[in-house]
């Protein structure tokens, strides 16, 4: 079991307030990710706390050449500076395997062997379908899953309020280790999380589905879970979501001042006039007093345009 130091406050608040960044180096940074970046950054350091950086490069088949030294270069740009050393999922695996372990000691866990298609014909979410065929755990070509005895279909977001997520999408006997041996996002996150004490998590709302999954887990592990904080995602004028594969929206560290005001406008924390010109570490001076996520709009995604500008969303 790990032990969960962060002691409280008597008015539950944590005594250090944790935060961090988990990029995954599949590209480049994109706006959408400042904001994320950016977000998490105001709520650490706005109450004193340590901000940390993880690269979570945990899928080499996703990953990019180049791009978790380029992020860490664009964060250092835009005076996003992390505490301690970067933590590395692709040095984790030893850790998450023993963690892998613990769960099947508690019997939490399952071989599959479902093929995509056999799934897909089962109706797209996974039905159970190996939780009572007790294929050995370390046969080859298979998923491991997690039994999921009581879905949790709600949680408290700080930013979004009471969120539910579809039931079965939360029943649902999610995957913790892939076929081709990778460890799974959802696992790694979770164990990174509690090793790191990480006691608030700040990220975009695409996350929102997985969270009750990832409470499952601090569940599990009998670990304090952290307080969420989903900021709405970066949305093209067409609807799409800005993403790393798309290298149009990809950010640009000369214009970083203003491309710093345009993310601190999407968090609904404008600069005033004065700062028009100013540099980034002016602007996170001044964001940093007066950042409060309760300005930040409960929303799932907002439009901008393609260099970060807010445009109304569409109805
Ligand atoms: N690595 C994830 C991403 O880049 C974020 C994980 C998290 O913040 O929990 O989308």
């Amino acid at each position: 079991m790990t032990e969960h130091l962060v002691t409280h406050q008597a008015n539950g608040e944590p005594l250090m307030w944790r935060g961090r960044f988990a990029p995954s180096p599949s590209g480049r940074l994109h706006f959408g990710s400042l904001v994320a970046a950016l977000a998490s950054y105001l709520e650490a350091r706005s109450r004193n706390g340590e901000w940390l950086l993880r690269i979570e490069d945990l899928d080499p088949p996703r990953e990019q050449p180049g791009a978790a030294d380029d992020i860490l270069t664009t964060l250092e740009h835009f005076h996003l500076h992390w505490d301690g050393s970067v933590l590395y999922q692709s040095q984790r695996h030893q850790r998450y395997e023993e963690v892998l372990q613990q769960l099947a000691a508690q019997q939490q866990i399952y071989a599959c062997d479902c093929t995509r298609k056999r799934i897909k014909e089962a109706g797209g979410l996974y039905p159970g379908l190996c939780r009572s065929r007790h294929l050995a755990l370390d046969s080859a070509n298979t998923s491991i899953r997690l039994k999921i005895d009581k879905p949790m279909t709600s949680f408290k977001d700080r930013i979004q309020g009471e969120v539910s997520v579809s039931a079965p999408i939360a029943a649902e006997d999610f995957i913790i280790r892939r076929k081709d041996g990778l460890f799974a996002y959802q696992l790694a996150v979770v164990v990174d999380d509690i090793d790191s004490q990480i006691n608030h998590v700040v990220r975009g709302a695409d996350l929102l589905d997985s969270t009750p999954r990832q409470l499952q887990l601090y569940h599990l592990l009998d670990a304090n879970q952290p307080d969420y904080f989903h900021v709405p995602l970066a949305s093209n004028v067409d609807g799409s979501k800005f993403s790393k594969q798309n290298f149009a929206t990809a950010i640009d560290p000369e214009q970083a001042s203003s491309q710093l005001t345009n993310a601190l406008i999407f968090l609904n924390h404008p600069p005033p006039t004065e700062l028009h010109n100013a540099s980034c570490e002016q602007l996170l001076t001044w964001a940093q007093t007066n950042w409060n996520h309760q300005n930040v709009t409960a929303s799932y995604s907002q439009t901008v345009d393609s260099s970060g500008k807010r445009l109304p969303n569409k109805q």
